[in-house]
C-alpha cells in the first residue's frame, strides 16, 4: 500500500501532468509571468463556473479577504462579526485594518457560525459579517443574509475551504459558496480544493462598483496607470499559477465527487463507532470535504493521534485553539468559557486524510485501525 498522506498533491499532479506541463510551458515560453493572458482566461472561466459577474484574482486568500474589507469603506472601530472557530486569517484581516473583530460561537453539529450567536452579537456599530464555510460545507446563509438585510450589513463570505459547495435556499434555488453575499473570497493554496502550485486567491462579486474598487485596490489603488485614487496593496495571481488553475478547474467537479465518495467510505466505516461523531451534513448545503473532520467523544486525542501516526496514518487538528484564546486576539468581550462550543470543538476535532487520490485500500486500513484503536 502506498504511504498515506493528509493531502496527496504529487499523485494528483501525475494524473494530469501532460495537460499541466503544456499549460506551464506556454507561460515559460511567453515570458509574461505576471499579467499573462492565463490570468484573465482563468478569471473568466472561474466566473462562468461560479455563475458570478466578476472574479478578481489575488495573491492569496488572506489578501482576498483583506481587499474585500478594504473596499467596503469601513471606519476604524467598526465591528465585523466572524466565527470563533476558523483559521486565523478570517479575523486577522479585520484586526489588521483597524476594525474590531467580534467573535461568535459556532453550531456544534456543522461547526459553522451559530445563527443565534450571530443575532446576539449585533450592535449599532456592526457593519459586516464574515461567515466561513468551514471544512467545505456552507454556513447557513439564508438566515445570515436575512439578518444582514435587517441590519444593513455587508456579507463577505470566506469560501477558502468550500469552492464548489452549493447552498440551497428554502425556495429551492441554489447558489455556489462565495456567490451569496456581496463578496466572496477563496484561496488557491496548494492543499485547498482548487489549489495551485504556490499561493493564490480570488474575490467574487456581482457588484460592478465593488468589483472595480477591489480590482483597483489589488493593484496599488490604481485605475489609470500611475494615478492612485485609493490606498491599495500589491496582490496578484501570477501567470504560472493561473495556468495551473485553469487546467485544474476543468477537473474540479470530478475532484469534488472523489472527495464526496471518500467521505462516504469513511462515513460507512465509522458511523457505528460510539466513540466518535462523523461530520454532520446540513440539509441546506452540499459538502465538498476540504476536510473530513471527526469529533471525538471520550477518547484522548493526543494519544489517538500518536497511535495513528505509528500506524502510518497522518491526522490533523483543525483547529486546536479557538480565536478568542489566541494571545493576539484576547479582549474583554471574549474570555475563556464564553464560546463553549468552539472551545469544545478545539478540544475534540480530528481530521483524517482527505484528497482526490485516496484508495479504497488506504481508507479501509484507516477505518480498521481507527476502530481498533478506539475500541
Ligand atoms: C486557507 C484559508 C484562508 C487563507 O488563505 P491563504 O491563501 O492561505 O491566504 C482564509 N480562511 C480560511 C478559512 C482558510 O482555510
Amino acid at each position: 500500500m502506498k504511504a498515506i498522506q493528509m493531502c496527496d498533491l504529487q499523485t494528483q499532479y501525475l494524473e494530469i501532468k501532460s495537460e499541466l506541463d503544456v499549460a506551464m510551458q506556454e507561460v515559460l515560453d511567453s515570458g509574461a509571468f505576471v499579467k499573462g493572458r492565463q490570468v484573465t482566461d482563468f478569471a473568466r472561466h472561474l466566473a462562468e463556473w461560479l455563475g458570478v459577474r466578476h472574479v478578481i484574482p489575488t495573491g492569496n486568500g488572506t489578501d482576498a479577504l483583506q481587499i474585500a474589507l478594504m473596499a467596503l469603506g469601513l471606519k476604524h472601530g467598526d465591528e465585523v462579526i466572524t466565527p470563533d472557530f476558523t483559521f486565523i486569517a478570517t479575523a486577522e484581516v479585520v484586526a489588521l485594518l483597524g476594525l474590531t473583530p467580534v467573535l461568535v460561537d459556532v453550531d456544534s453539529s456543522t461547526m459553522n457560525i451559530s445563527i443565534d450567536a450571530l443575532r446576539r452579537a449585533i450592535t449599532p456599530r456592526t457593519k459586516a459579517i464574515v461567515p466561513v464555510h468551514l471544512f467545505g460545507q456552507c454556513a447557513d446563509m439564508e438566515p445570515v443574509m436575512q439578518i444582514a438585510r435587517e441590519n444593513n450589513l455587508f456579507v463577505v463570505e470566506d469560501a477558502c475551504q468550500a469552492i464548489g459547495a452549493e447552498y440551497r435556499f428554502s425556495n429551492g434555488k441554489s447558489l455556489k459558496a462565495g456567490t451569496i453575499g456581496q463578496i466572496g473570497c477563496t484561496s488557491f493554496f496548494p492543499s485547498k480544493n482548487l489549489g495551485c502550485y504556490g499561493d493564490g486567491g480570488a474575490i467574487f462579486t456581482d457588484d460592478d462598483e465593488l468589483a472595480a474598487r477591489m480590482q483597483s485596490i489589488a493593484n496599488h489603488g490604481m485605475t489609470v496607470r500611475y494615478h492612485h485614487d485609493l490606498v491599495g496593496v500589491n496582490s496578484r495571481l501570477d501567470s504560472l499559477q493561473a495556468a495551473v488553475l485553469d487546467v485544474k478547474l476543468r477537473h474540479l467537479d470530478r475532484y469534488t465527487v472523489l472527495r464526496q465518495e471518500a467521505a462516504a467510505v469513511y462515513d460507512e466505516g465509522l458511523r457505528d463507532n460510539p466513540h466518535l461523531l462523523i461530520p454532520a451534513r446540513a440539509p441546506y448545503s452540499t459538502h465538498v470535504f476540504h476536510q473530513y473532520t471527526l469529533q471525538l467523544k471520550d477518547i484522548k486525542r493526543d494519544m489517538l493521534k500518536e497511535r495513528l501516526a505509528e500506524a502510518g496514518i497522518p491526522s490533523m487538528v483543525y483547529y486546536p485553539v479557538p480565536l478568542h484564546m489566541q494571545k493576539a486576539y484576547q479582549s474583554e468581550r471574549s474570555q475563556k468559557g464564553c464560546f463553549p462550543v468552539s472551545e469544545h470543538l478545539a478540544s475534540c476535532v480530528l481530521s483524517l486524510p482527505m484528497h482526490t487520490c485516496l484508495t479504497d485500500e488506504q481508507q479501509q486500513y484507516i477505518i480498521r485501525t481507527l476502530n481498533l484503536l478506539t475500541s
